[in-house]
């Protein structure tokens, strides 16, 4: 998804277009997750004599694995972000806007530029740590692996689903005073 900055003409500009996970380097299956279809992005190009605002906009559905239950499940995301290029030859640099939001400002040298990377991080970015089916997933027995959301078994009741969160809670309790 490369756009030459150099050419495009001063005010507003955008852009519709479908884009598969190859194109933006995502691959067919990443560790966390798989993205289904392609990525539907809604690109706006507002450009100023030196600086061109980029604001990405985009939709997609994802495969994610529940870290409670281990089941698969699928989610759709909207994911909006904003960029600033500015002429020059600096790294990237997050400065802040009037509105105190974080805007990511990138200096182009070059006159094109490549938004694919940005809209690859936006995605990973999206796809959380611990992914749930749903909030209130009542995961797996520790004993005998008998899904709670589906089934119930002998150890019901007396036992906690395996969790982070119920192992901490336990370290917790037996702390001193
Ligand atoms: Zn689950
Ligand atoms: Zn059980």
């Amino acid at each position: 998804m490369k756009i030459n900055l150099k050419e495009l003409p001063q005010g507003r500009k955008e852009i519709s277009v479908n884009l598969s996970g190859g194109e933006i380097g995502i691959k067919e299956h990443e560790k966390e997750f798989d993205l289904i279809g392609d990525v539907a992005a809604h690109i706006l190009l507002l450009k100023s004599r030196t600086t061109v605002n980029v604001e990405i906009e985009i939709d997609y559905r994802v495969r994610l694995q529940c870290s409670r239950c281990l089941e698969l499940f699928e989610k759709t995301y909207h994911e909006k972000e904003s960029f600033v290029f500015r002429e020059g030859e600096e790294k990237l640099r997050k400065e802040k806007s009037l509105s105190e939001e974080d805007i990511y400002t990138y200096f182009y040298a070059t006159e094109e530029v490549d938004l694919s990377p940005l809209i690859r991080d936006m995605i990973i970015l999206s796809i959380p740590m611990k992914p749930l089916c749903k909030k209130d997933c009542k995961g797996l027995c520790p004993v005998c692996g008998a899904n709670w959301n589906k089934e119930t078994c002998e150890h019901m009741g007396n036992l906690k689903p395996v969790t982070k969160l119920s192992k901490l809670l336990e370290f917790k309790n037996k702390l001193p005073g």
